[in-house]
């Protein structure tokens, strides 16, 4: 069911999350943001200190587990506002601050198990590094996706080696074709984390980190724009007048650009960012409105007569 071409491909047209998780659970599900205070090796001074150029101290957490709220906890805080507030029926466990493979193996288990046994849960999204899954965390990977849904969520953000040097990830996209390649290999969903408007990223490089996800079949991918946020690298180099944000209209091109590359079967978890209006520096049209620019997005799209897999296949 999964990898069937859902729709009639027509102008404006891509594969949607919600719809893609429709047809495999028959109804509304919702992904709940989890923090299990993980670290990440490109922060403890493993591979760096400074973490990625755009990422600040709390890397992209809650802070729950800080405040110490168990993984029962944030769950059961969030569940009741978005049954309301969205009609989910179901809800998907996302384990989405800093590097949630980074830990002895128990340690994940444990933690994974406990979010699975938690009521209207119907599995998990594991976001993490591309170099942060050894063959032990793969192994427990393998059972868990036997008996729940599993999405892996690796961290690419750009096929550009120099851009990855640039941003300080400390890894390459080697790194992410390789562990993407062993995790499909085992039959585990993988979803790509990817920017656009990175610095010094031509339009042409944003398309070919397109056809090399692409090129990986991967099963999902999830689109950021850059925004610079407080305390990190990028607002330094903003601030230096080294760094100029894309701006709307491109970012929209980008989206599209990179749409139409990908294959039919891949589904759109997210087109778009949202940044904390008091972290946020620039650029500002990043807090003016999601719904409006995920509009705006299909609409281009529709004016460009494309839709996501039109170019699927050629090279740019
Ligand atoms: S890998 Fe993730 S958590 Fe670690 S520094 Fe980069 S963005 Fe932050």
């Amino acid at each position: 069911m999964e990898n069937k071409a859902p729709k009639p491909l027509t102008p404006g047209w891509y594969r949607d999350f919600a719809s893609y998780l429709q047809e495999i659970f028959g109804c509304r599900v919702h992904k709940i943001s989890l923090d299990a205070g993980f670290s990440c090796p490109n922060r403890d001074g493993t591979l760096s200190q400074k973490g990625c150029i755009y990422c600040n101290e709390q890397g992209s957490g809650t802070g729950a587990w800080a405040r110490g709220i168990p993984i029962a906890g944030q769950i059961e805080n969030a569940r009741g506002f978005l049954e309301r507030r969205y009609k989910a029926k179901k809800f998907l466990a996302y384990f989405q601050s800093f590097s949630n493979t980074y830990a002895p193996v128990a340690r994940l288990e444990q933690i994974f198990e406990e979010a699975l046994l938690q009521e209207k849960i119907c599995g998990l999204c594991i976001g993490t590094r591309p170099d942060c899954v050894p063959d032990e965390v793969l192994g427990l990977l393998d059972a868990l996706n036997k008996k729940t849904f599993l999405m892996m969520e690796y961290g690419l953000q750009s096929a550009c080696d120099k851009t990855l040097a640039l941003i300080n990830r400390g890894h390459d996209s080697r790194a992410f074709e390789e562990t993407a390649g062993k995790t499909k290999a085992l039959g585990i969903r993988v979803c790509a984390h990817v920017i656009l408007g990175l610095p010094q990223e031509s339009r042409q490089d944003m398309q070919h980190t397109a056809d090399f996800l692409a090129s990986l079949e991967v099963d999902a991918v999830k689109i950021h724009m850059l925004y610079v946020v407080k305390g990190t690298g990028m607002e330094e180099l903003f601030k230096g007048g080294r760094y100029k944000p894309i701006c709307r209209d491109e970012f929209i091109e980008a989206v599209c650009d990179f749409l139409e590359r990908l294959p039919q079967k891949t589904v759109i978890e997210r087109l778009t960012g949202d940044p904390h209006p008091q972290e946020l520096v620039a650029p500002s049209w990043a807090l003016g409105g999601k719904a409006q620019l995920l509009a705006d997005i299909r609409g281009r799209m529709v004016e460009r007569a494309t839709w996501q897999s039109r170019l699927f296949g050629q090279k740019s």
